[in-house]
């Protein structure tokens, strides 16, 4: 049988970690031993605390893509968010929760997604349809990626599916979802060890609005403060950022997981777009946002519109 790479998106989040191990689990489940989980980078803090608490090894790091290899994409479809060499991958199958963007295959394939807070919640669904038991193990991971995307429920992505879902994989994980969800988003707040430049690009996407080239960043905190005590080490890393990677605005957003607030630090020749977009005004770079904690809802859509 010919191997299937399983993967989710670069600078990998718990839920694409978590999806592809899943996958992997439901691939061999239906009699695809051959399919394996591979990541695109550097296992984050709350992802090791994930992985840690289940006693769950992290995937291999992807190496390269050859021609027509088979992969299945877990939470992402973009190409520029996705694997070297992808375009001329086979693709088997997606399980995606984003918009669908930049997204052409030569093959017919399975393609699922639905506007739910997380890919677990989707794979759910798959395991539920194919009839095939969760063991606790998966469900812990399930679970997590979904604590994780959805900021324990309180995202405006999160839907009453992923919550009903969560509670299912509670049970059969047997953890409290509100002292291990709080834990384990603490865990991705620890964020000391970072350079500024590995910083803004732990979490780090790329989009357009209107003929800007825009860079979303985003790390997750307790206190808002403590990250920002190297402002201006950030504010190098961005101009770097947007110098060598030829963008017209980064924004760099920290968000108080505690309060569901974000500051932002926004950089580059269309910071207009920001001030337009947030009706604010930047002060040293930076806007307070009140109850933006969502890149997905609340940020990239409305800088498009106000491109
Ligand atoms: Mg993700
Ligand atoms: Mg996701
Ligand atoms: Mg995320």
């Amino acid at each position: 049988m010919e191997k299937t790479f399983i993967f989710g998106h670069k600078n990998p989040d718990t839920d694409s970690i978590t999806s592809s191990l899943v996958m992997e689990n439901l691939e061999k489940k239906l009699g695809n031993g051959e399919a394996k989980a591979y990541r695109l980078g550097k296992i984050n803090k709350e992802t090791e605390y994930v992985l840690n608490y289940f006693k769950v090894q992290a995937p291999e790091i992807l190496e390269n893509l050859e021609e027509k290899s088979n992969v299945i994409l877990v939470d992402h479809n973009n190409f520029s968010e996705s694997a070297e060499g992808i375009a001329k991958a086979n693709i088997l199958k997606v399980v995606d929760h984003h918009c669908i963007a930049n997204f052409e295959t030569s093959s017919p394939l399975f393609y699922i997604a639905e506007p739910v807070g997380c890919t677990e919640t989707i794979l759910y669904e798959l395991y539920m349809m194919n009839k095939v038991e969760i063991e606790p193990k998966i469900a812990g991971l399930m679970l997590s990626a979904i604590i994780s995307d959805t900021l324990l429920f309180k995202s405006p992505t999160c839907t009453k599916k992923d919550e009903e879902v969560a509670k299912e994989l509670a049970k059969i994980a047997n953890v409290d979802i509100e002292s291990y969800g709080m834990e384990m988003l603490k865990a991705g707040t620890d964020l000391n060890e970072f350079t500024p430049e590995e910083l803004i690009n732990l979490d780090s996407k790329e989009s357009e609005a209107g003929s800007a080239k825009v860079q979303v960043a985003q790390v997750n905190t307790a206190c808002i403060e403590e990250v920002l005590k190297d402002k201006e080490k950030i504010e190098n890393a961005i101009n770097n950022f947007i110098k060598t990677n030829g963008r017209n605005l980064f924004v760099f957003a920290v968000t108080d997981i505690i309060n569901s607030n974000s500051q932002i630090i926004a950089l580059g020749d269309r910071t207009d777009i920001v001030e337009k977009a947030f009706n604010v005004t930047l002060k040293d770079n930076m806007a307070f946002l009140p109850g933006v904690v969502s890149r997905k809802k609340q940020i990239i859509p409305v800088l498009k519109e106000n491109a």
